[in-house]
Order: C-alpha cells, then sequence, then structure tokens
C-alpha cells in the first residue's frame, strides 16, 4: 500500500501548496515554493504515468499517446525545476550590504556601493530565516551537504 500512500501524501501536499499564498514569499522562499510545486506536480505526472501503464498491461489498453504525452509534461517540469534550482543558486551568492542594503556578491569583503565592511554571520541561510517553513527543512539540508 506504500503507492497509495504516497498518493494521498502527494494530494495533501498539492492542496496545502494551492492553498497556501505565493504572493507572501519573496526571493529564494518564493523560488523554493516553486520548486516544491512542481516537484509536487511532476510526482502526480510520474503517478499517472505509472497507472496508465498498469490499465494497458492489465486491461490490454492503448495509452502510448497519452504516455507519451504525460512523458513530454515530466520533462518539461525537470526543466522547470532545474531552472528554478539555478535561480536559487544565483539568489544564495548574492548577498545584500548591511550599510546601504545594496547588493554585493558573496565572495566580497566590501560593498561596492559604498565600501562598508562586510559582515557575514556563520551560517548564509540566516536571512531565509523569516520565511521559515518546516516543510523546506530537508530542502535546506540537501542544500547544505551539496555546497559541503
Ligand atoms: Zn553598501
Amino acid at each position: 500500500m506504500a503507492f497509495l500512500d504516497d498518493l494521498q501524501k502527494t494530494v495533501t501536499d498539492a492542496a496545502y501548496y494551492t492553498a497556501k499564498k505565493t504572493s507572501e514569499l519573496t526571493g529564494a522562499a518564493r523560488v523554493k515554493f516553486n520548486i516544491k510545486a512542481e516537484e509536487v506536480r511532476l510526482k502526480s505526472t510520474f503517478a499517472k504515468i505509472g497507472s496508465l501503464f498498469y490499465s494497458a498491461e492489465r486491461e490490454g489498453l492503448d495509452h502510448t499517446e497519452e504516455i507519451a504525452t504525460l512523458i513530454t509534461q515530466a520533462d518539461k517540469i525537470n526543466g522547470d525545476i532545474a531552472a528554478y534550482k539555478e535561480k536559487l543558486a544565483e539568489l544564495r551568492k548574492a548577498n545584500t550590504c548591511s550599510a546601504c542594503g545594496g547588493k554585493v556578491s558573496k565572495s566580497a569583503s566590501f560593498c561596492p556601493n559604498c565600501g562598508a565592511k562586510i559582515v557575514r554571520e556563520e551560517g548564509e541561510e540566516k536571512a531565509d530565516d523569516n520565511d521559515y517553513d518546516p516543510l523546506f527543512e530537508d530542502e535546506e539540508d540537501e542544500d547544505e551537504d551539496e555546497e559541503k
């Protein structure tokens, strides 16, 4: 019954992400939200592909075209997720000057706008705490692992 449990969870996730207002989110949090939403879509697309395969096998129905369409859809979703992840990486590279609020690169020691020294706390994710969402916790861990 693991498959049904997964499906149930996917439906719950989808409802949650639809209910939550995207407009409340900004910057990295918004991109992360988009990634999550696309991942939910991808899961449900895979579930549809799976059930079409099952019905083709068990009922002898030809779902070749539907499956091909869904696979194209999954490719597009995967592409979107990759683009969002790239955007997220870019956003994380960017940093903000505490003196003037201007954008500075993550490696900069001084602000190119006002010349102030860039002070950084340990853990670059601090800025995201405003948008903290326990559902994004796993992703944060993943990201940290990737950076190591
Ligand atoms: Zn500055």
